[in-house]
């Protein structure tokens, strides 16, 4: 075998990891060992997703019904953002596509904006079956016929989830070692890191090593001393209060963050029970006075004490540092308001491949993967950022500051470039929000273009007018057959926890 890759921890990151690298390697060019310690636990928090992840599930050529029933999951049409504009507003970012092109050239909404423009106020939403499908409980997989199938990602159970790749990566070769890091070796020279010791003495070598440990960073942080860039000045919020409540027996197809005086509330609908947690600013919100919120917004009786998180916004400086990669939490953290951490784990093991490494390393893959991630990081911080800034609730202290505060130029860029005339900036494509994502999100919380795009004017406007009432008949209709998830579900892909709940 060639070289031996040593995966620190068995969260979803080091899982993930594990099994994509043993699907990598089949057996041959490494030798692949992880070690998780039941003593430190995980974050188990992480459940839900975004729709690459059928990327990740495709390249390990998972059974798809089994990965549901084993991990309790439900599906994904997006996620509904409640009093985030202000109180008593809602809007959808759906997955997927809204309306169809009319025009070449010219997107979708430029045609709703002109609609609106003349004094119609029809929401968004109407124009997109996902948004549709998620507001009427609906959801079905597209048939090999369709066309225009509902773009999905899932809620999944984040500890149902570890245990599942886990039994895929060891069923692969993946080594288990159960046990606690106390001291971790590095070369007297290069500082690379050679070995870890656990507390009962086992000594593990390797030649590259995963940095999977969570927040601390073990080997990135506390052996390599790397660094941590920090975002709290535009991303406030560094603590959450988690619980899992009582299913409702309604499976919505979304998740749902509402916004409250010091954060979010998050709400994710599982097979066996629901998710939530409340997001905060522990500059605007007391521990207890967090927790008692949430308890009170619950849907269904708490299955657990509610379980606090602190964290850091930001990233670390280098992902790659030597031959240690970290990936997951170790590597940085955006809160969870788009459900973006598991995805920009699966995009740092893809460029991880992309990038293999060999025993004699090569200083321009290391430089090419930290330039990737920090890009990735800074787009998925502006999106994120986004949702704060451009509000307008100022009943509290948390919410008068990210209206007010100044933001960063590439996000300041992309948010007048659309105030003006409804246009997204196009830079960062190959990342995840493209235009699809920031339209709806900018239109939801009231970023009203000045002007729509010149070249609507070209169609005669009773025809788009015509054109957009028919995506609209379409999306109703299509959404009216299919059953509701609570169906689809019970029918195709039902989990034995949920029958043990
Ligand atoms: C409040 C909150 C909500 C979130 N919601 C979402 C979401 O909806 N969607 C999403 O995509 N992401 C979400 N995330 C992020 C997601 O939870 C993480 O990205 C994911 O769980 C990966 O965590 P991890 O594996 O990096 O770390 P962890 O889960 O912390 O795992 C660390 C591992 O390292 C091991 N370890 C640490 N130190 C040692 C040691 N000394 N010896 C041996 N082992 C050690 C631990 O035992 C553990 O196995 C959320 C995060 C938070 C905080």
């Amino acid at each position: 075998m060639g070289m031996k890759i040593v995966i620190v921890g068995g969260g979803t990151a080091g899982w993930m990891s594990a099994a994509l690298l043993a699907r990598a390697c089949r057996g041959r060019v490494a030798d692949i060992e992880l070690i998780e310690s039941a003593e430190i636990g995980t974050v188990g928090v992480g459940e839900a997703t975004v729709p690459p992840i059928q990327v990740y599930n495709h390249y390990l050529d998972l059974d798809i019904r089994e990965f549901i029933q084993k991990t309790a999951a439900t599906f994904k049409l997006g996620i509904e953002f409640k009093d985030w504009t202000h109180i008593g507003h809602r809007y959808f970012h759906q997955f997927g596509p809204i309306g169809v092109e009319l025009q070449g050239g010219v997107a979708f909404h430029q045609f709703w904006l002109k609609m609106r423009q003349m004094g119609e106020t029809i929401p968004l939403e109407e124009f997109s079956p996902n948004a549709v499908a998620a507001y009427t409980g609906k959801f079905t997989l597209g048939k090999g016929d369709d066309p225009n199938p509902l773009a999905y990602a899932y809620h999944f159970d984040a500890s149902l989830y570890a245990l599942y790749l886990r039994d895929y990566a060891e069923k692969r070769g993946v080594k288990r070692q159960e046990g606690k890091i106390v001291s971790v070796q590095q070369h007297p020279e290069t500082g690379f890191v050679t070995g870890l010791t656990l507390a009962d003495g086992r000594e593990i070598k390797g030649d590259f090593f995963l940095d999977c440990s969570g927040f601390r960073g073990l080997l990135i942080e506390e052996t390599l001393k790397t660094g941590y860039e920090e975002w709290g000045q535009w991303l406030p919020c560094d603590r959450a209060v988690a619980v899992p409540s009582a299913g409702t027996g309604r499976l919505e197809p979304y998740t749902r963050s509402t916004a409250r005086a010091a954060g979010w509330q998050w709400h994710i609908p599982l097979q066996h029970r629901t998710g939530n947690g409340y997001v905060y600013s522990s500059s605007h919100i007391s521990d207890e006075q967090a927790a008692e919120t949430l308890l009170a917004n619950l849907e269904g009786k708490p299955l657990a004490d509610p379980r606090f998180l602190k964290f850091t916004t930001g990233r670390r400086k280098k992902a790659w540092n030597k031959n240690v990669v970290a990936i997951g939490l170790s590597a940085g953290f955006i809160e969870p308001l788009e459900s973006t951490s598991i995805h920009l784990i699966q995009t740092s093991l893809f460029r991880l491949l992309g990038l293999m490494p060999l025993p004699d390393f090569d200083q321009t893959s290391e430089d090419e993967f930290n330039r990737l991630c920090r890009i990735e990081m800074e787009h998925v911080r502006d999106f994120i950022i986004l949702h704060y800034h451009a509000v307008e609730r100022t009943d509290s202290d948390l919410w008068n500051h990210v209206r007010t505060m100044k933001i960063p130029e590439g996000l300041q860029y992309r948010i007048d470039m659309f105030r003006n005339r409804g246009r997204v900036a196009r830079f960062n494509e190959q990342f995840l929000f493209v235009e699809g994502n920031w339209v709806p999100v900018m239109l939801g919380q009231n970023i009203i273009p000045r002007q729509y795009d010149p070249l609507v004017d070209a169609v005669e406007w009773s025809e788009s007018r015509r054109i957009l009432e028919n995506i609209r008949t379409v999306c109703r209709e299509k959404v009216a057959g299919m059953p509701t998830q609570e169906d689809f579900i019970a029918r195709h892909c039902a989990s034995p926890v949920a029958a043990m709940a």
